[in-house]
């Protein structure tokens, strides 16, 4: 059977919306996903029925709210192929769980240390390291970015030494769509003896994560771009490397003991969760990924590429477009500027026609400085957009171009 759209668009209530009497088209994805009724529900059914704090409570609610909280962990444990459910982190989101390493790195780091990260960053995954690397007195390089929007592997190659203690990369950038070979930059750090982390918030919902066959040592996403809430996310790491890990934030749940002058830590992954995790949000978080793996994932990525290739063909047959980014292989984004002009003009002239871009650096300034351009206009897509609304975007962008002639 092949993949479903309309099936699967069924389930989202914010599609049936119109903007200004126009059918809403929502090709943000990148920047945040819209959510299945049954995710929607689960964060409903939490705070009506069994909203309590997890842990401590000797009661009924309590307990309720900590299986479902606990339960949700071993869903993410299962969907990243983690070899232990105590290796998996709560976080609220990407940004924080980048964070936790690259603070607990700062306190690791020594002159003469050396960690990479790429061209290709959202500020997410290069202002940490950059901050780590200037608290440390260590040395931060980056892979360059090439003309089509891939990293350049000889450079990275030529980086990587018996120095090199930490290399970071995203598994797909957010700004191009480039989808990195990560298994493959895994394995050239490790051949040096480096720690590395994926920043996953872009590959989690297009194509996944078998954490094990990567072989890195830490993968971070956020559950708002997999069709879950704002403000949760997981951060993955190895037990061996997070059981020692420099805590950041310390407080309540993340202790062991506390006496008037110190205080010892809790074990995984409760040392690293300080304070009153996000319960209601990890439950749907979890419902999220129970319903996203459950689709037709194989026919999914094939309705994607689909999408992209048609994106691809329609736009060369846009006088004066540019496309941002055509790498080999590009999941999610698709990026472009045009001569007549300004993205975000591009953006606001789309918006009243329903339809949903982004526009901007993308959090991904270097990136833009590399290209040459302010910022790009992006669609980006998820399951639940069709070939339709492609075509009906790029009909509408050749109306904002006669606006703008
Ligand atoms: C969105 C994004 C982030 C940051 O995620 P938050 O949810 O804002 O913490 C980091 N990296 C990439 C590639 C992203 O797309």
């Amino acid at each position: 059977m092949s993949f479903d759209v309309a099936l699967v668009r069924e389930q989202f209530p914010i599609l049936k919306r119109e903007i200004d009497g126009n059918p809403l088209i929502y090709l943000d994805n990148a920047a945040t996903t819209q959510k299945p009724q049954c995710v929607i529900d689960a964060l409903v059914a939490y705070y009506t029925e069994c909203n309590s704090n997890v842990h401590r409570g000797a009661h009924r609610l309590a307990d309720e709210a900590t299986r479902k909280f606990e339960a949700a962990r071993d869903i993410v444990k299962h969907f990243i192929n983690a070899p232990k459910r105590e290796e998996v982190i709560w976080t609220k989101g990407t940004t924080e769980g980048i964070n936790i390493v690259a603070n607990g790195l700062g306190k690791l780091l020594k002159p003469g240390d050396e960690v990479i990260a790429t061209g290709m960053e959202h500020h997410a995954n290069i202002v940490t390291w950059q901050q780590a690397c200037k608290a440390s007195g260590a040395t931060f390089h980056t892979v360059p970015v090439t003309e089509q929007g891939e990293l350049d592997l000889e450079v990275y190659q030529s980086l990587l030494n018996s120095n090199t203690k930490f290399v970071a990369f995203p598994h797909v950038s957010n700004a191009l769509g480039t989808l990195n070979p990560i298994k493959e930059l895994t394995a050239m750090a490790k051949a040096v003896g480096a720690w590395v982390l994926v920043d996953g918030a872009q590959g989690i919902a297009h194509g996944g994560v078998d954490v094990q066959e990567v072989g890195c040592d830490f993968y971070a996403f956020s559950g708002h771009k997999i069709y879950g809430p704002m403000g949760i996310g997981i951060l993955w790491g190895r037990e061996e490397l997070l059981s020692e890990w420099p805590v950041w934030q310390t407080g309540g749940e993340m202790i062991a003991t506390v006496t008037l002058q110190d205080a010892t830590w809790n074990v995984l992954p409760y040392r690293l969760e300080a304070g009153t995790p996000n319960v209601g949000d990890a439950i749907a978080l979890g419902e999220a990924i129970r319903w996203f793996s459950e689709l037709d994932l194989v026919g999914a990525a094939a309705h994607e590429q689909a999408l992209i290739a048609r994106a691809t063909e329609l736009a060369q047959e846009v006088e004066g477009l540019r496309m941002i980014g055509q790498a080999r292989h590009k999941v999610g984004a698709f990026s472009f500027v045009m001569s007549e002009g300004h993205p975000a003009d591009i953006g606001f002239l789309l918006d009243r026609q329903g339809i949903a871009i982004r526009t901007g650096d993308h959090c991904a300034q270097p990136l833009m400085n590399r290209f040459g351009v302010p910022g790009t206009a992006r669609m980006s897509f998820a399951v639940y957009n069709t070939l339709e609304e492609v075509e009906a975007f790029f009909k509408a962008l050749r109306k904002v171009q006669m606006m703008l002639a």
